[in-house]
């Protein structure tokens, strides 16, 4: 079993305030976390690894950081709390600037989970606000940063399975990041699927693989990516409005696929159709959508500034 040991925080630093989301296992919260005085040795809040500069730094950090407060509401069900903490279990493994970042967790009754905040919140909510004033450059930039992540992500050998617009959160107006683990341990287990069919299953993001046969790869990965560029670039849009969910797979057999976004350079629209490419080996691997993506940023900006 996997252990969080080191990432134990002192509940007694943390301060819930606001709730501000609702999870599938309760009620999310923004509150403040009160970094510990750094003692000898480790830094209390985690790893250790750094602790020589995290004590040259003592003085410029600050000293109460925002931070965003998952609880569980079957606190007294063993299998539901340790499905609750896989999350950050996984979490824990990733240090990405474009990753939500586990601060810690508190594994005693009521059980926590610590998160960076992301102050701006959930991408599709802030991409609808912020139509207006959103440009265009600013959403390829969004798609380049998730990239990045999902590159990272690919190089740990780690596949997501629920790459959507829904799980990105907005740090500032210039920085977005990956969030929501949670589907990746569900899937992880298949006799999950067989013994509760109920789950919802993201099947208007999914590759043709995993709607048939629940395959889940980097590929697959791609293909939900190609998506989530879509909904990006059509300002938090959902995929296939007024298409049933057992009407997806028959439409993508046909050749059918996401229609051109607005304003969406054609190089882009071909890098996402690549990403739709029916055979998974056909389509490009991450590192090669974050190099492509980087140069059509590049592009863009040379555009706009002529
Ligand atoms: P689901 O599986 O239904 O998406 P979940 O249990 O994975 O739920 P999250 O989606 O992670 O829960 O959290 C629920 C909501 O809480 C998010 O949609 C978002 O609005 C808010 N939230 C979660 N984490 C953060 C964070 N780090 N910063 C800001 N808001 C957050």
């Amino acid at each position: 079993t996997p252990t969080v040991r080191n990432y134990e925080l002192d509940r007694a630093l943390i301060t819930p305030s606001a709730k501000i989301g609702v999870g599938q296992f309760g009620d999310v919260y923004v509150g403040t976390y009160t970094l510990p005085k750094l003692g000898k040795g480790k830094n209390a809040a985690g790893n250790g690894k750094n602790s020589n500069s995290d004590q040259r730094n003592a003085d410029a950090r600050p000293d109460v950081i925002q931070v965003a407060i998952k609880t569980c509401k079957a606190n007294d069900d063993p299998e539901k709390t340790e499905n609750f903490l896989a999350e950050a279990y996984i979490m824990q493994k990733f240090d990405h600037p474009h990753i939500i970042r586990l601060i810690g967790i508190c594994s005693v009754m009521p059980i926590w989970i610590v998160m960076e905040l992301a102050k701006l919140g959930e991408l599709r909510a802030y991409l609808k606000t912020n139509s207006e004033r959103l440009s265009h450059g600013t959403l390829l930039k969004y798609c380049y940063q998730l990239s990045t992540a999902l590159s990272y992500l690919e190089s740990k050998k780690f596949v997501h399975r629920d790459i959507a617009a829904r799980n990105v959160l907005v740090s500032s107006p210039t920085c977005v990041k990956l969030a929501d683990f949670g589907l990746s341990r569900w899937v992880s287990d298949q006799s999950y699927y067989h013994s509760t069919p109920t789950v919802a299953l993201p099947i208007k993001w999914m590759s043709p693989e995993s709607i048939n046969f629940r395959r889940f790869t980097t590929a697959s990965d791609v293909w939900m990516f190609g998506v989530c560029i879509w909904e990006i670039l059509m300002l938090g849009v959902k995929p296939f409005q007024g298409v049933k969910n057992s009407d997806v797979i028959l439409k993508l057999e046909n050749g059918e696929r996401l229609p051109l976004p607005p304003n969406c350079p054609p190089r882009l629209y071909s890098l996402m159709s690549q990403c739709w490419a029916y055979e998974p080996l056909k389509r490009p691997n991450f590192k090669r959508i974050k190099e492509t993506l980087h140069e059509i940023l590049i592009e863009d900006s040379i555009n706009s500034s002529e």
